[in-house]
């Protein structure tokens, strides 16, 4: 019986997160003997051919998986998305830029870029918790570019087109690899690594290169994507280990079939969960249906006072990771990637058990 197994963890937690078991092993063994080498991967040289060529085919993956047009470029940097609120802004901004505000993720992007320039806020949903993604009908002339977050982690919502304007920026950072985009709708795409993508560590850019160096901002060379770009990822020393176990998600993701078999594999995880949210009585989303996320569902307990008796029961089928985010509460179950449907099956069986025995 599912709810008794012991050992197998489902791990829904929002980032750091899931990766899939075959690349931790890969990983781990990477640390003692990378390659066969006799040297851990955590003690060569970066600019080692062993080292370039696993920097390489992490990019090279990603180029190939999103299906990414020629005239962008591929970067694995540091400083995490919230480094990349910055990066985006110093690199693209002129003088106006418009943001869309969806959440707590997005309110922080627009406080770093309003130290580059005037920021107009196009959309919000503040007004309701940020449950529900705004309609944004008309983009004002003149912008440098839209900002968006494409998934919103922490409410649960996430965009379902992509907002048209002539340069577009978004932070994936939580739903990149999950389904089919089209990359030459956007100037700039960035993503840290720790929700879909690998461990933390490193953040992905996939950005269009016809478009830098168009701004008069004085930017140092850290956070200068066309200096980046020029070094072909190894302006300094990356994070070798986040960049190798990400390479190696990747190659899972390939392997598997690619997006469009993922994105199958996460609709019907989406799917599964939210109809058991809606059915159970005991349960309610807390996101506007027609916004809700597919790699975070949010939702509480109708009855309070059966929050230590659900608490003990998924604690004790193995769930890890689906409390809610501090600022929100309630519930917060990832879907990420490398989650198995069969760790979905176990939360709703939970969730089922709950109504029979309240
Ligand atoms: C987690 C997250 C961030 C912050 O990422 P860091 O890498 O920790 O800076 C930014 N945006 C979104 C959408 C996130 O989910």
């Amino acid at each position: 019986m599912i709810l008794t197994e012991t050992n197998v963890r489902h791990n829904f937690s929002a980032g750091p997160c899931i990766l899939p078991k075959e690349v931790f092993k890969e990983a781990s063994e990477a640390v003692v003997n990378f390659n066969g080498s006799g040297l851990s991967i955590l003690e060569i040289s970066h600019r080692s051919p062993d080292f370039v060529s696993v920097m390489e085919e992490a990019r090279n993956l990603v180029k190939e998986i999103l299906k990414v047009p020629d005239n962008y470029e591929v970067l694995f940097l540091q400083g995490g998305a919230s480094l990349g609120f910055y990066i985006s802004a110093l690199n693209f901004l002129n003088s106006k830029a418009g943001y869309i505000n969806t959440g707590a993720w997005s309110t922080k992007a627009i406080k770093e870029a309003k130290l580059v320039g005037e920021i107009l806020e196009l959309a919000s949903s503040k007004d309701r918790n940020f449950s529900y993604i705004p309609k944004f009908d008309i983009i004002p002339e003149g912008l440098s570019y839209v900002h968006y977050t494409s998934n919103n982690t922490i409410h649960g919502t996430q965009f379902n087109s992509t907002p048209k304007s002539e340069n577009v920026i978004c932070d994936m950072s939580s739903d990149i690899f999950s389904k089919e985009i089209n990359v030459s709708d956007y100037a700039l795409i960035y993503a840290g690594a720790q929700k879909n993508l690998g461990p933390a560590g490193t953040t992905l850019y996939i950005v269009n290169k016809d478009l830098l160096g168009k701004t008069e901002n004085t930017i140092p060379s850290m956070l200068d994507l066309q200096v980046h770009i020029s070094k072909d990822s190894m302006f300094n020393t990356p994070p070798v280990f986040s960049v190798y176990t990400s390479m190696l998600t990747l190659r899972w993701l390939k392997s598997l079939g690619g997006l469009s078999e993922i994105e199958n594999i996460n609709n019907k995880k989406a799917e599964i969960l939210y109809k058991e949210i809606d059915r159970n009585p005991l349960f309610e989303g807390t996101a506007a249906i027609e916004s809700r996320s597919k790699m975070n569902a949010t939702f509480v307990l109708t009855n309070d006072t059966l929050t230590d008796k659900f608490d003990d029961m998924w604690k004790s089928a193995g769930i890890n990771g689906i409390k809610g985010h501090r600022s929100v509460g309630g519930y917060r179950a990832s879907l990420y990637n490398a989650l198995p449907v069969s760790s979905v099956e176990v939360l709703i069986s939970v969730m089922q058990e709950l109504e029979k025995q309240a």
